[in-house]
């Protein structure tokens, strides 16, 4: 009998976070004020973040210790298990093996609440009663409804329209955990009713819904603040219980990674998974990373490396990242938390340093993997999910082809159980391989051309 999962213990999980910018072999260009042009200090983030966050946001010490409260919430699932997929080696007939870490075994149903959990957590302890977000596809919105649940902090959600009318079930979650789940853009902030003004019928964007959350947060009276599910170095931070739970994994059955991949929304499952491997490619590992991201919304693969915007209402810093522009509004793909204009900071920095290789597929192309995926595996992938299984089918060919043997590591970063409806679309021939013309990548770099350059 072949083993087929990696298990650790309760108290072997790992106790602290690991951060890279303690390792990177150049410094990472600093966010922004957009007034002063200045870097960001602390005090310009106090609006949004309680302290303790932003201090893990500018830190640059390696290891961070995770709170014992927080260690305790992650134990409900915790160490996450890492598999061996055979069942989908021996369809792809390849010289790999692939391991992947499933991260879809949380209450959530993704890798999200790493980061939600010491969140909620950390504002609690911070004195926050109350805290907003932004969610694409509803799994952020989810995971932090949860975590304040869990913390005792009233949660308030603002969701991007489209999927809001799509994905019932995921606004029922919120509800369910106690949170309040709004359509965005909407009329609750000054922010969506400007927009709504001009754009009566937009299907909404993260961009659009991030504005409205910080807004709501900057602007209520109850001591509120505001969570960002990616992009953000502390984001990435929490995230890194995964990579450090996969490589204690790894080392009990005696395997190294020839690759390592994960999809990229914000950056923040790929990151958790791949940042301890960098550390080990930076001190001298022969290791590939590879970052999928959808055609339609190539933020690495063919945005510039830019000074932009987090958000469309231009209310956060300055940050220094692959984009597309904060005006962009993606094509509506079935892969909702993948649709952001722009790239984690830190994985941006790994991109430039050629330390991460992005890759983009089509959604169709995803959507193959995933349903070969569920029919060989048996779990069913969410579809930001089923961009890193092209991936990896994609570096499995290549394997052949180079006639060489690969072990590939990937992060599964959660289930599609509450997606079900882009399958359904996937499977009736409404999915369209969209790829973002070069047209409309000049057009949405025009709203960045005049920022400060990194
Ligand atoms: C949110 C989400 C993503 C994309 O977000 P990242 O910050 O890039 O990780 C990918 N997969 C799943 C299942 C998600 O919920």
């Amino acid at each position: 009998m072949e083993q087929v999962k990696v298990v650790l213990q309760d108290r072997e999980i790992p106790k602290k976070w690991y951060n890279i910018v303690a390792d990177l072999p150049t410094p990472m260009k600093p966010p922004l004020h957009p007034g002063t042009g200045k870097p960001v200090t602390p005090q310009d983030l106090a609006a949004i973040f309680p302290m303790n966050i932003i201090e893990h946001e500018a830190s640059n010490k390696r290891w961070i210790k995770i709170p014992d409260e927080v260690l305790q919430k992650y134990l409900l699932w915790r160490p996450s298990p890492l598999y061996r997929a055979y069942n989908f080696e021996k369809l792809l007939g390849c010289p790999v093996k692939i391991y992947y870490k499933h991260e879809g075994v949380s209450p959530a149903g993704s890798h999200k609440p790493n980061a939600a959990i010491p969140m909620a957590y950390f504002n609690k302890v911070a004195g926050t009663k109350r805290m907003t977000t932004e969610t694409g596809a509803g799994q952020w919105g989810s995971a932090l409804s949860m975590a304040c649940q869990m913390f005792g902090l009233i949660c308030r959600v603002y969701m991007v329209k489209i999927s809001y009318e799509q994905k019932p079930y995921r606004r029922l979650m919120m509800n369910t955990w106690g949170a309040e789940c709004i359509a965005s853009p909407s009329t609750m902030t000054q922010s969506g009713r400007d927009f709504l003004a001009k754009y009566p019928d937009s299907p909404g964007s993260l961009g659009i819904a991030i504005s409205e959350a910080i807004e709501d947060a900057v602007t209520s009276k109850d001591k509120s603040h505001y969570g960002l599910g990616s992009v953000l170095n502390h984001v990435l931070l929490y995230q890194t219980i995964n990579g450090l739970e996969t490589q204690k994994q790894l080392a009990k059955i005696g395997v190294y990674p020839d690759v390592v991949m994960g999809c990229c929304g914000g950056g923040s499952n790929f990151a958790g998974l791949a940042l301890p491997f960098v550390c080990d490619k930076i001190h001298g590992k022969d290791i590939k990373i590879v970052g999928a991201e959808p055609t339609s919304c190539p933020t690495m693969t063919k945005g510039p490396f830019a000074y932009d915007f987090g958000d469309l209402a231009k209310t956060t810093p300055l940050l220094p990242m692959h984009t597309l522009g904060h005006d962009y509004v993606p094509a509506p793909i079935h892969a909702g938390g993948l649709r952001y204009h722009g790239m984690a900071p830190i994985v941006s920095h790994l991109v430039m340093e050629k330390l991460v290789e992005p890759r983009a597929y089509d959604q169709l192309k995803t959507f193959e993997a995933g349903v070969k995926w569920a029919r060989t595996e048996g779990f069913i992938p969410a579809p930001e999910t089923n961009h890193v299984l092209a991936a990896v089918v994609d570096e499995a060919m290549r394997a052949k082809e180079e006639g060489k043997e690969k072990v590939i590591l990937f992060n599964w970063s959660g289930h599609g159980l509450v997606d079900l409806t882009a399958y359904d679309a996937y499977f009736l021939g409404k999915l369209q391989a969209y790829e973002l013309p070069d047209h409309e990548i000049d057009r949405a770099l025009e709203a960045i051309k005049d920022f400060p350059k990194p």
